[in-house]
């Protein structure tokens, strides 16, 4: 399936992605994981990118595409792939559908991740990485034996360079302003689900599996 997962900063696309894959193998494709990577590499693209991450704004959209065509041209995801964070605006969402016809495919769905507002900045504040297992913890949310392990293996918890408060802020307003219209968007193209995106990590997935078996 060929399946975009939209939704506020927090509202847990990345973990939801991550589940897909590994339950039916098709590849999660971040284009912030492949922004961090490019500034982490220091090369021009990262350069380019990282002082709009970093105030939490939108990088340029001739660079996601870029980092996008890229992705989906490689073997892994000609049997599908699923698109955590991109696109983020009506242009990127018209990118994508031409990135697709060149290539004769089409998205099998778009589901929004629908969290409310008050939970998204305690998920976001609280966000953390295990720097041994790579693990995603949450001061917050996550139980104390699971934050525990991450001590006791040597690991660090990590902060995301725009997980502060400030540029959350931000990056909430960018995502009212230009991402939620896409609701309208895949709406009107037939192919919007909704998963109410509270509530346990397994309980959400059980709710995304679920509107994937009717897309
Ligand atoms: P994320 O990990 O999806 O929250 O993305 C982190 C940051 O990377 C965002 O705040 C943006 O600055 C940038 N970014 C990620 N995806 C996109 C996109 N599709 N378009 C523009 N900027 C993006």
């Amino acid at each position: 399936m060929r399946i975009v997962l939209f939704g506020a900063p927090g509202s847990g696309k990345g973990t939801q992605a991550k589940k897909l894959e590994a339950e039916f193998g098709w590849p999660q494709i971040s284009t912030g994981d492949l922004l961090r990577a490019a500034v982490a590499a220091g090369s021009a693209l990262g350069k380019r990118a990282k002082a709009a991450m970093d105030a939490g704004e939108l990088v340029s959209d001739s660079i996601v595409l870029g980092l996008i065509e890229e992705r989906i041209a490689k073997a892994d995801a000609a049997k599908g792939f699923i698109l955590d964070g991109y696109p983020r605006n009506r242009a990127q969402a018209q990118d994508l559908e031409r990135v697709l016809e060149r290539r004769k495919l089409e998205l099998d769905t778009a589901v929004l991740m629908d969290v409310d507002f008050d939970v998204l900045m305690k998920r976001l504040t609280g966000r953390r990485t295990c720097s041994t297992t790579g693990k995603l913890l949450n001061i917050y949310f996550s139980p104390q034996a699971e934050i525990d392990e991450c001590i006791a293996a040597g690991g660090e918890l990590l902060q995301r360079d725009d997980d502060n408060e400030s540029t959350i802020r931000n990056r909430l307003e960018v995502y009212q302003s230009q991402t939620e219209p896409l609701i309208d968007y895949y709406r009107q193209r037939g192919c919007l689900r909704t998963v109410h995106a509270v509530g346990d990590v397994a309980a959400v997935y059980a709710g995304l599996r679920a509107v994937l078996r009717g897309a």
